[in-house]
């Protein structure tokens, strides 16, 4: 790299949206830079094993745009893995048991109040739920959602990664410091002293587009996040992750583990993991999984902060004062299923001057 490398885009950090923004720029045939200075996944993404899954909340309300979203997840995660021997994924579906008689009621609704495409989610009631999943506790029956993925999210960020740079990306292992405007150009300095341009910054920072004052006018939350991962003496009978209470993470090509999240701490004075975060993710395996709590040993924990704005949608556009300054972030839990459909949208928005959908857009909160 010298100091007059100039690109049509360049991508601060290296996380889902970051990667999914440079991925969309490299498919309309125009040059990416990428910088981070973890290289990729060192924020919320490099969580050790995430959820896609498209029946959130308290009533397995179908997220939005699921259906897209969940096709351009699908294709990104084929498309990486091609001709790679490790499994970094796998579309195993969510069991989402209901745990009082209202929450049955709910999901069962979701059924018809929402238009899910044939094969894609079942309700269970109690009767056959306890038949075919003996091990959960109490329960009122429950949902598979049978479209659900489950991701390694470090893994995915570095196959990610390595894609766009097989495929012409620049990718910088250093944090940017510095932006400036020369008028049709951005110049973005960067902290291993180099230099490099762009006519269009995209700013993908995540929990760093908090504290870079750039995006003060935004209502922008970080809320912490632990994950407690479990091992087990015999393999888990699951097939399928679980969200209960949190998330119960499982794939068949690792059954004696088991990834339990989330925490939410609105308010933090450390980002690491700690004790608190163990026992509170250990109340959720025991109240999910009783009959496994004693043969559980903790042998990893993971910490990092996402971030939201009150509506809990995601925030992609234009930097209201800044030309060809773009926000892509906000995504809160919903960052891997969402991430690479809203790129499409964003790219589609800088060089097609296409209108951003108003669930997402960063002019709704203005
Ligand atoms: C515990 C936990 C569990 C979660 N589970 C799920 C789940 O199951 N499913 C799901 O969809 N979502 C989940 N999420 C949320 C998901 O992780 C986020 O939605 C998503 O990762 C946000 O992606 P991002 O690219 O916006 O931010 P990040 O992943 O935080 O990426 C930001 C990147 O910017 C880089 N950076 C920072 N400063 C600079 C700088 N100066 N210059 C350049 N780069 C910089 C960082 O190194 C980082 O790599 C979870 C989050 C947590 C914390």
């Amino acid at each position: 790299m010298n100091q007059t490398d100039v690109y049509d885009v360049a991508v601060l950090g290296a996380g889902l949206a970051g990667l999914s923004v440079a991925d969309a720029v490299l498919e309309r045939g125009q040059s990416c830079a990428i910088a981070d200075p973890s290289g990729a996944g060192g924020g919320a993404s490099g969580a050790p094993m995430m959820l896609a899954n498209p029946a959130a909340g308290r009533r397995a309300k179908k997220t939005w745009r699921a259906d897209a979203c969940l096709d351009h997840l699908a294709n990104v995660l084929n498309k990486i893995t091609e001709n790679k021997r490790s499994r970094i994924f796998e579309q195993n579906g969510v069991l989402r048991p209901a745990l009082t008689e209202k929450i049955a009621r709910d999901f069962e609704r979701s059924l018809d109040k929402y238009e899910w495409a044939d094969g894609w989610i079942e309700w269970i009631p109690q009767k056959e739920f306890k038949k075919r999943y003996p091990f959960f506790d109490e329960h009122f029956g429950g949902l598979h959602i049978k479209k659900a993925f489950t991701v390694r999210g470090e893994d995915f960020t570095k196959f990610f990664l390595d894609d766009l740079k097989n495929r012409g990306c620049h990718a910088i292992s250093s944090g940017y410091t510095e932006l400036n405007d020369t008028g049709d150009r951005w110049n973005i300095h960067l902290e291993n002293g180099s230099q490099i341009s762009a006519t269009h910054v995209i700013d993908a920072t995540g929990f760093h587009q908090l504290r870079s004052g750039k995006w003060n006018f935004l209502p922008l939350h970080p809320v912490k996040g632990q994950t407690a991962t479990f091992h087990f003496d015999e393999p888990l009978p699951l097939h399928h992750s679980v969200s209960s209470l949190g998330y119960m993470a499982f794939m068949n090509s690792s059954p004696y583990t088991l990834t339990t999240g989330s925490t939410y701490e609105h308010n933090f004075d450390h980002l690491q993991p700690d004790d608190e975060g163990l026992s509170y993710l250990k109340g959720k395996l025991n109240r999910t999984l009783s009959g496994f709590t004693d043969r559980a040993i903790s042998v990893d924990q993971w910490a990092s902060v996402r971030v939201t704005v009150p509506d809990k949608k995601p925030v992609i556009g234009a930097h209201p004062h800044k030309p060809r300054l773009w926000f892509f972030g906000a995504l809160g839990s919903k960052g891997l299923l969402m991430s690479r459909y809203l790129a499409d949208m964003l790219i589609r928005s800088l060089f097609d001057s296409e209108i951003i959908a108003d669930t997402v857009s960063i002019q709704r909160l203005f």
